[in-house]
């Protein structure tokens, strides 16, 4: 009995549907192998947002092509003075892995970690384990309970610092554990080659004492190095020194005889310019290294380049052989 056309028309209604979904399931299958091969092949790099330069600058270091590193911090923006905004929070949420310094230089953290509601986010304090020395309030050696923040200025905790970066990326990429592993010994031997340098370079010097006209920020190198350090601001540069703190650093710059005085990165030197002027002595660059600026990001300056360039400014301002 020949088919009517109605039963036709349904036949054939029945065979596309099948065939949309064979296509439609190949593809699945097709984009499931892909997503699958690409994780494989290690192509999805863990994402790792970072708050200061150093932090950036060793997460990309070890991670390697294995990480996407976010540095958080504007180029060339004052990180005691940053705030973060609302698309921050948003790439913090979208990260693997999390890294800030401390409470005492990010003390907005907490109220971050509150928003994050990515419950796989794995969130690094690298002042965990690390001994903090308390912070310096003015040129007269007083001292606030609170804890200097700028740690990283001791390369052996730099060393520590980067400890702690390894362990958080091999937990969210454990395949990955020989690479970073691997990245990680040789910055540690750089940072360890550079410390011995400062080590010799420092024990020669006519001078110990360095005059910085910006805030308190080397005191961790000074310890190590057994310096004097006068800062004309506190452990932030907001507070801006009085007339009385000038007068009492140029009696200071005086009266240790030096030929030259300090400035710091990324604020305005009108400070240290005054100094300079007052005292005729001629001014030298202490970078901290908290955060860089464009074309130096652009350049890819490392940590360790910023601190070689404070060794050779510490070598001519202290006399050392
Ligand atoms: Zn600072």
């Amino acid at each position: 009995m020949p088919e009517s056309k109605n039963m036709k028309s349904h036949k054939i209604f029945i065979l596309m549907i099948g065939i949309i979904l064979i296509i439609l399931a190949a593809f699945i299958y097709y984009l499931s192998i892909r997503s699958s091969r690409k994780e494989l092949s290690g192509k999805h790099n863990l994402r790792v947002v970072t708050t200061l330069f150093p932090l950036y600058d060793f997460a990309r270091i070890v991670g390697g092509d294995k990480v996407d590193v976010i540095l958080l911090l504007p180029p060339g923006v004052e990180p005691h003075s940053f705030e973060p905004k609302p698309k921050d929070v948003v790439l913090i949420n979208q990260a693997d892995v999390f890294v800030y310094t401390g409470k005492s230089m990010e003390v907005w953290v907490d109220d971050i970690i509150r928003g994050v509601n990515n419950n796989k986010l794995l969130i690094l304090d690298t002042s965990k384990g690390i001994k903090m020395i308390k912070s310096q309030l003015d040129n007269k050696s007083n001292y606030s309970n609170s804890n200097d923040p700028h740690y990283w200025l001791d390369f052996e905790n730099a060393t520590k610092m980067v400890d702690s970066i390894v362990l958080a990326l091999i937990k969210k990429d454990p395949i990955n554990i020989a690479y970073y592993n691997q990245n990680a010994m040789k910055l540690k031997k750089s940072i360890t080659d550079l410390e011995l340098r400062y080590k010799l370079s420092l024990s020669s010097c006519k001078s110990r004492d360095i005059i910085y006209a910006g805030h308190y920020a080397f005191g961790y190198l000074a310890k190590r190095y057994k310096l004097k350090y006068i800062a004309a601001m506190g452990v932030s540069p907001n507070a801006e020194p009085t007339a009385n703190d000038l007068a009492a650093l140029v009696r200071q710059i005086k009266s240790v005889n030096t030929k030259y005085i300090y400035y710091e990165e990324l604020s305005s030197p009108k400070i240290a310019e005054t100094l300079s002027n007052e005292t005729q002595t001629k001014m030298l660059l202490l970078n901290a290294g908290h955060n860089v600026s464009l074309d130096q990001l652009r350049q890819g300056i490392s940590f360790l380049t910023i601190m070689e360039n404070n060794l050779t400014n510490l070598k001519i301002g202290l006399s050392c052989q």
